[in-house]
């Protein structure tokens, strides 16, 4: 089979690897516009279950990268002067360079031609073969080219963002909040080699404008930004390797992720050019190669390209659709960051380190016990607001349907699903006159709810008491005040109401109160 692969990064490269092992016979051309010893960034980090994967998949680039990389365990927030460590997250770095020559030399090792400081300007220069490989990156040619089959998305988030490195030393993946004049700062940061740590630096637009970013040279953008990190650099510099360019992040996502015509060389996507993970749940780079190992993997099981391609996107891109909606959480909580600066540093870092929920209470605890003990104590000293724990608050902010179950006059149980509301002291749902569960709630007024959180089913408040009333007043009001919350419209609509339709409120005594996360 002849492969062209446009685009000599991660997943490109680890592609050809990986069909080359395969199949020696295989004839692969890679195809980057960049030189070898080029590159923009500094650092890239993986976890240990990710360098796990790779080990099984190729030793010998794994062995290199174990003798590259920098190991570290922490993650380490800083916070109103306060610098918090968090353990259990081993994360290996190494500079991204490094990484690339790796796969070079392994690329070479096995046969693959590699063809350097050539810019790809028309995809149907290279259309003779068996498949054209996509991956050349976020602003891939190869999408573009078959955008009318693929249907790409791009969305613009808001932050400004720019890539750096420091000769300062950063332990772990740092995290930084910093309020300066001109407004709030984030930095991203860890140490990927014996000399250098990356560091990004986040911000809102408003402080990038403020700043005056647009009209500064790179030299005065880097020293502007060790200015304001100045204590935490020790004076150090910030450094620029080819890429000083404040970008915003791009979230992309392909409906289709691969093109096979009637005739002619058969294209799929891989990497960035697919779909783009926030730097901030460091997930890119791993993305991009575990892609190139599905792919691969699907060569083995299927006979035909054709068959290949279809398979790839069906066992892929449910996985990638979960790491991209943790990484939109993650992002979209840095977007809105300011809202949870005025909490103490050790609640900001647990509403920090589960921002993605992918980690919650107990996968922290695991982490890092002290921690998560320190947290709790914290939770345990604070007033309690209401009946309903406030880590379990923000299921009456969501969409969460609650199953509530009645009592039929025979006495066999009942259950409806409901919308479903908090007022600081009771349970709220909203009903009409007339139905099955108002019957009950108006005879037998005792309630069981149960109140799933709608992004992790495992996670849940049951409820228990009695309806210690039930009024019609402000109901309709409320319904619409519900309508703004699950529909998003600002009244609920005439439509989905009966004729003479009449609402109440019911008001629910939370009595006992069962809260479950066991997984987070
Ligand atoms: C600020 C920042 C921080 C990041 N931090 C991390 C991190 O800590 N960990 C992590 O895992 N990931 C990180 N990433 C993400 C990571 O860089 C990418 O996700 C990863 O490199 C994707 O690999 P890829 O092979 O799909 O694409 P790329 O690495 O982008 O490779 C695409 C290649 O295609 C080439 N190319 C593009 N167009 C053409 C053309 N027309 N002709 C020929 N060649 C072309 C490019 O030169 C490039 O070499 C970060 C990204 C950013 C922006």
């Amino acid at each position: 089979m002849k492969i062209n692969i446009l685009g000599g990064g991660p997943a490109g490269l680890y592609f050809a690897i990986l069909m080359k092992k395969h199949d020696p016979s295989h004839e692969i051309n890679v195809v980057e516009r960049d030189g070898p010893n080029d590159t923009f960034g500094w650092g890239i980090v993986f976890s240990e279950t990710t360098l796990d994967n790779f080990a099984q998949y190729d030793r010998e680039t794994y062995a290199e990268f174990m003798n590259a990389g920098q190991m570290r365990d922490f993650v380490v927030v800083r916070h109103k002067d306060e610098t918090i460590h968090i353990g259990g997250n081993p994360i290996m770095g190494v500079a991204r360079l490094r990484w690339l020559q790796i796969l070079h030399k392994r690329c070479r090792e096995l046969g693959v031609t590699l063809r350097f400081n050539t810019n790809v300007t028309d995809v149907s220069d290279y259309l003779d073969c068996d498949l054209l490989v996509g991956a050349d990156g976020a602003n891939s040619l190869v999408r573009k080219a078959y955008e009318a089959f693929l249907m790409p998305s791009i969305e613009i988030r808001q932050n400004k963002f720019i890539w750096l490195g420091t000769e300062q030393s950063f332990d772990g993946l740092t995290m930084m909040f910093k309020p300066a004049e001109v407004g709030l700062f984030i930095s991203h940061s860890y140490r990927f080699s014996e000399t250098h740590s990356t560091f990004i630096v986040e911000c809102p637009p408003e402080t990038w404008l403020k700043a005056g970013f647009e009209k500064m040279s790179d030299d005065e953008t880097c020293a502007y930004l060790a200015n304001v990190w100045k204590e935490e650099l020790g004076g150090r510099s910030l450094l620029s390797n080819n890429f000083v360019r404040w970008l915003n992040f791009p979230l992309i996502k392909v409906r289709q992720w691969y093109h096979t015509p009637q005739s002619g060389a058969n294209i799929v996507l891989l990497g960035d050019t697919l779909h783009t993970a926030h730097f901030s749940i460091g997930s890119g780079t791993k993305l991009a190669m575990e892609d190139s190992i599905a792919l691969a993997d699907c060569f083995i099981r299927c006979d035909t390209v054709e068959a290949v391609l279809p398979e790839f996107q069906r066992v892929r891109k449910p996985v990638v659709d979960r790491f991209q909606a943790a990484a939109v959480r993650s992002l979209s909580w840095l977007e809105e960051v300011e809202k949870y600066l005025h909490l103490d540093p050790v609640p900001f870092t647990y509403r920090l380190m589960t921002r993605s929920k992918r980690v919650g209470f107990n996968r922290l605890k695991r982490a890092d016990p002290k921690f998560a003990d320190r947290y709790d104590a914290w939770r345990k000293a604070q007033p309690q607001h209401g009946p309903i724990p406030d880590e379990f608050l923000d299921l009456f902010q969501k969409k969460s349907f609650a199953h509530l179950a009645t009592l039929m006059p025979d006495g066999t149980p009942h259950v409806t699903s409901v919308y479903v509301d908090y007022d600081g002291k009771y349970i709220l749902i909203n009903s009409a006159r007339g139905r099955v569960k108002d019957k009950n709630m108006e005879q037998r007024r005792h309630v069981a709810i149960q109140i799933p959180d709608p992004d992790n089913t495992d996670r849940y408040l049951a409820i228990r008491g009695p309806v210690v009333e039930i009024t019609e007043e402000g109901a309709d009001a409320h319904l619409d005040q519900l309508a703004r919350r699950y529909l998003d419209k600002d009244f609920y609509p005439p439509s989905m109401r009966f004729p003479g339709e009449v609402r109440c409120i019911y008001k629910i005594e939370p009595k006992h109160v069962t809260t479950w996360n066991p997984f987070g």
